[in-house]
């Protein structure tokens, strides 16, 4: 079968739920046996996210090829199973390097470079790229903002372009946003058809509408939507606020989403019987469960819950396997202290404490790891977390009081925990982080060697810092034993207090690698172990 493209864009506001939609249809497409990827064009111009502040756009994602990413290829992966790669999120600032270089290096033979036709070009052969490389049935390319912002007008001439190119083998979704005047109490659609205008303008018709609302829309107003739009009634689709995004693939598949999309495409769907149980199951436990697991996340971007998605995602999925619903309570690290933190934690079964960068809420995470340590609450330190297990270990239990990490820059005289610079860091446009997906021993017969069910593991990276293995030795006599490395090097990529029902850190960042049908085993184990702690 011929690649077939699908474009989704967004207009009215944003935030609408682009990722998760274009998430939805993967998996509905998936699960009818097609091979499927999904691309996300960001139009600002950073190069990629890993530069950008959480608050800014929430968590930065990590592909196993150590790309960091748009966390929309966090929803892609857990959706669908499939791994991302670098060719799957592309900015402006990408697109226009890569014209930029192709320039300098004299590829334009002399001519002018332009935004139409080099900047399209490149961007229409980057959404091409994938389809060709991988040889896959559809490609799926989100393109962020809104329609009619400056910043994607590019994006948006070079779909009208590949629409004229590809004909039934491109179509656009366009997701839009009807509100409800309470007053009134009505939902109103002329924004849709604003929107829908607006799109037209720019030379594309949409082929099906997905319009986000709190209110069931009546069969009046998606005949008013594809009269005024030009689209068939039953290609108008809802997107109707449900209490957890992973009823949305359910939900569009009622309105046969992927059906009109077949149909559009010329793809006999009756060939294509779809097989979603896996899903629906999942969804099923999601609503069965009653009881609840309290797990803290201590970090200082709670405000911004977005900024620890693939955590609490993953939280999620494997509470759900453990018949649980997750009760998930945010700590500021900057508010924790050895005064408070009692208070703040006695009731959780578990703690997290989370990744991030720098010194500012350091100190709460001490002492949040000084009290679950002492009393023996199941913890989980994740990168910057598991370094903070180690720093407090050495203070409070070696008696390194001035132990720390060369990041703080703060009492770095004693180098106990001077976690030196990755010696295997690799160069990201001048940063050192090491990045992506590396190898994993893990030691026999310890608690963590038992979640994976195997010795040699593969997870996923963002860090500059290390544990400094000079003290090792000393760290294992006096309890915290390092239970994972990387085979070639020797980097502490795990450490383990056993004597404690759980007290794991890992510097690796294992909540990338858990999706919906395959929890992520780690998570599973401490959500398991935080069960058994219910207060
Ligand atoms: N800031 C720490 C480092 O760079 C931890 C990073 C993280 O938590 N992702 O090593």
């Amino acid at each position: 079968m011929e690649t077939k493209y699908i474009f989704v864009t967004g207009g009215v506001v944003s935030s609408l739920g682009k990722g998760i939609i274009s998430a939805s249809l993967a998996k509905l497409l998936q699960s009818r046996g097609f091979k499927v990827t999904i691309q996300k064009f960001d139009p600002y111009i950073n190069v990629d996210p890993g530069t950008l502040n959480p608050y800014e756009h929430g968590e930065c994602y990590v592909t196993v090829d150590g790309k960091e990413t748009d966390l929309d290829l966090g929803h892609y992966e857990r959706f669908t199973n499939i791994r991302t790669t670098r060719a799957n999120n592309i900015t402006t600032g990408r697109i226009y390097q890569n014209v930029i270089d192709k320039e300098r290096r004299g590829d334009y033979l002399g001519k002018t470079v332009q935004i139409i036709p080099h900047i399209t070009d490149e961007i229409k052969r980057n959404v091409k790229h994938l389809g060709i490389k991988d040889g896959y049935d559809f490609v799926i390319t989100e393109i962020g903002g809104t329609v009619g912002d400056i910043e994607s007008l590019p994006f948006v001439e070079a779909v009208r372009q590949l629409r004229w190119e590809l004909g039934k083998n491109c179509i656009c979704i366009h997701l839009t946003y009807v509100p409800y005047i309470a007053a009134a109490k009505e939902l109103k659609t002329k924004p849709t058809q604003h929107s829908v205008k607006q799109l037209q303008e720019l030379g594309i018709q949409p082929d099906i509408l997905i319009l986000r609302t709190e209110h069931e829309l009546t069969a009046d107003i998606r005949r008013k939507v594809a009269q005024f739009c030009n689209v068939s009634p039953e290609a108008v689709i809802q997107s109707i606020d449900v209490s957890s995004i992973y009823e949305v693939p359910l939900k569009m598949q009622q309105q046969k989403l992927d059906e009109i999309v077949l149909k559009t495409t010329g793809v006999p769907a009756e060939e294509h019987p779809s097989d979603i149980t896996g899903w629906k199951n999942f969804v099923e436990r999601l609503k069965c469960a009653k009881e609840t697991v309290s797990i803290g996340l201590v970090g200082k971007y709670v405000e911004l819950p977005d900024a620890y998605k693939s955590i609490t995602e993953a939280l999620m999925q494997s509470a759900v396997y453990n018949d649980r619903k997750l009760d998930l309570h945010l700590f500021h690290s900057e508010k924790v202290n050895d005064q408070n933190v009692e208070e703040m934690l006695k009731d959780m079964d578990g703690i997290i404490v989370a990744p991030g960068f720098g010194q500012r809420g350091i100190e709460g995470k001490f002492a949040a790891l000084k009290y679950a340590r002492e009393h023996d609450v199941p913890t989980f330190g994740i990168c910057l977390g598991m370094q903070c297990m180690v720093i407090e270990f050495a203070r409070n239990v070696l008696g390194y009081q001035d132990a720390n990490s060369t990041e703080m820059e703060v009492n770095t005289k004693h180098p106990v925990i001077d976690l030196m610079e990755s010696q295997k860091s690799i160069s990201n446009m001048g940063g050192t982080m090491r990045l992506g997906e590396y190898e994993c021993r893990l030691k026999e017969g310890t608690k963590v060697a038992e979640a994976y069910g195997k010795s040699l593991i593969k997870e996923r990276h963002r860090h500059r810092f290390e544990f400094n293995g000079e003290y090792r030795e000393e760290f294992e006599k006096a309890g915290m034993k390092c239970v994972g490395e990387n085979p070639e090097t020797g980097l502490v990529e795990v450490v383990e207090i056993p004597t404690l029902k759980w007290f794991v850190g890992t510097q690796y960042h294992p909540e990338y690698n858990s999706t919906v049908l395959n929890p992520n085993p780690l998570f599973m184990s401490f959500v398991k172990a935080a069960i058994a702690n219910k207060k």
